[in-house]
């Protein structure tokens, strides 16, 4: 590789027990001979895969830090680059001195995702593999790390490779029947050529309904809180976050704008919104509340209706109800204030196409009952969230989309019997389509769109 070489500080900002600072490119040990001396021997040999201990030099031979170097020789580094990493004390200043040194010794900054993108231009890691290093370093619930790790492994990169493998078989067939007189491909030559599209088209569909799992790993799932004002709401959001977020007071309509929490349930990522309640409200900033309230139910993927188990329904609890009757979201109906006498009677939510629970989100009963009931409503909407081959990004939706097209288009042309170079030019289609996924087809801008949304360091 003729290109820079670059170092950036690959730990977290902040004060730590160590830090690292990763120097990748051909001069990255010529860079370590400069700033680092070994306690013993000296770095003209350099082993790899060895931790020399030693000090971090300056310029003027003073010393900056005292840590361990360990080399990597290309191509059995992480960018497939010679790399060296250089294990210093975590503080932010010391960090720095050391960086400035590797920069004064001839590396220079690393952008956002550059290591990464070094990675994925040498081979090393395809383009959904390195999306999975950069959603496991983001992810924010178990499922989501795991969905990850398997994405990072190539759970979904095997899954496409199969895929383009049966249409280059098919390709082929179609190619090597270009021979036969008048284009007509031989009726054996045609059923296997109809197994092999049906077979492609039924694998994407399967990848594009994983696609709504995919990305609620990613985004979480989009939970409302509704009721009428002091049913609970606040409280509830706070017993599931664990925090005082939400000011819980007694005067209704209080929480006058949504509030917005991500929490993880059973693994599964939730962003959980509380709202301001659909009351007619008094006065401008409420109504605004309200708008916004009824248009988060309206996007709602999951709803948590909540109403006082200790009072008689009121006329708005009653609007709450009829407006659930006609929802298609997923709903759960939390009667809450168990630990006070009760009123209300399951049969007040006739209708209603929802589990009814029973909780006190003041005393924390019944949280584990609804914690379980989420997780398994989840499940129920989006399938198995632990299948590996989980699309999540627009740009690989919109591709298995058009793959998905081409392939409808091949195999109506072929149900036509119309002339193969139309099968051929869809299927190629497919295939290309296929491969702007793995990352072999796409232009430069976006491969560096991708890789800026990385975190400096990575
Ligand atoms: P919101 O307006 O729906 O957000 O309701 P809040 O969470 O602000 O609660 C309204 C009032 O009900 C507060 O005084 C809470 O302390 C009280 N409250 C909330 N949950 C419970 C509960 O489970 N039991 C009892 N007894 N009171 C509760």
């Amino acid at each position: 590789m003729t290109e820079d070489t670059i170092s950036q500080i690959a730990t977290a900002y902040g004060a730590g027990g160590i830090g690292i600072i990763r120097v990748s490119g051909a001069d990255a040990f010529a860079v370590a001979r400069q700033i680092f001396r070994p306690v013993r021997g000296d770095l003209g040999e350099i082993t790899p895969y060895r931790a020399h201990y030693g000090q971090i030099t300056a310029a003027d031979s003073g010393v900056i830090d005292e840590g361990i170097l360990l080399p990597m020789r290309a191509p059995h580094s992480y960018t497939g680059e010679d790399v060296v990493e250089l294990q210093c004390h975590g503080g932010s200043i010391v960090l720095r001195e050391v960086l400035l040194r590797t920069w004064e010794a001839g590396a220079r900054p690393a952008e956002a995702g550059e290591f990464t993108k070094r990675a994925f231009l040498n081979g090393r890691l395809d383009l959904t593999r390195a999306e999975g290093v950069m959603e496991l370093i983001a992810a924010k619930s178990a499922r989501s790390a795991r969905a990850a790790r398997e994405r990072m492994a190539g759970a979904l990169s095997q899954e496409i490779a199969a895929i383009r493998h049966r249409l280059l078989g098919a390709i082929a067939r179609i190619e090597a029947g270009i021979d036969f007189p008048e284009d007509d491909i031989p009726a054996a030559s045609a059923a296997a050529l109809r197994e092999d599209i049906t077979a492609a088209a039924s694998a994407v569909q399967r990848l594009l309904t994983g696609a709504n799992a995919g990305r609620i790993l990613r985004e979480g799932v989009k939970t409302v809180i509704v009721g009428r004002p002091n049913v609970g709401k606040s409280s509830l959001l706070n017993a599931l976050v664990g925090t005082e977020r939400a000011i819980v007071t007694d005067v209704p309509g209080t929480t006058r704008d949504v509030i917005e929490e991500e929490i993880s349930i059973e693994g599964i990522p939730l962003r959980l919104l509380d709202t301001a309640g659909l009351r007619a409200a008094e006065d401008a900033v409420e109504q605004i509340g309200v708008a916004r309230t009824e248009q988060h139910m309206r996007d709602a993927e999951l709803v948590l209706a909540v109403f006082d188990s200790s009072s008689e329904l009121t006329e708005e609890d009653h609007e709450l109800i009829a407006r659930l009757r006609e929802m298609n979201a997923e709903t759960i109906i939390l009667c809450n204030k168990e630990d006070c006498a009760r009123v209300l009677r399951v049969a007040d939510f006739d209708g209603v196409n929802a589990p009814v629970l029973m909780i006190s989100a003041q005393a924390g009963t019944g949280l584990d009952a609804l914690r379980e009931t989420i997780a398994a409503r989840v499940q129920m909407m989006e399938g198995d969230l632990s299948d590996g081959a989980l699309p999540n990004k627009e740009r690989e939706v919109e591709a298995l989309q058009r793959a998905a097209r081409h392939l409808s288009e091949a195999e109506k042309t072929l149900a036509a019997e119309m002339g193969t170079d139309f099968i051929s030019i869809d299927l190629r289609g497919a295939y290309d389509t296929l491969g702007a996924i793995l990352g072999e087809t796409v232009d430069t801008d976006l491969i560096d769109r991708i890789f800026s949304e990385f975190c400096i360091g990575k």
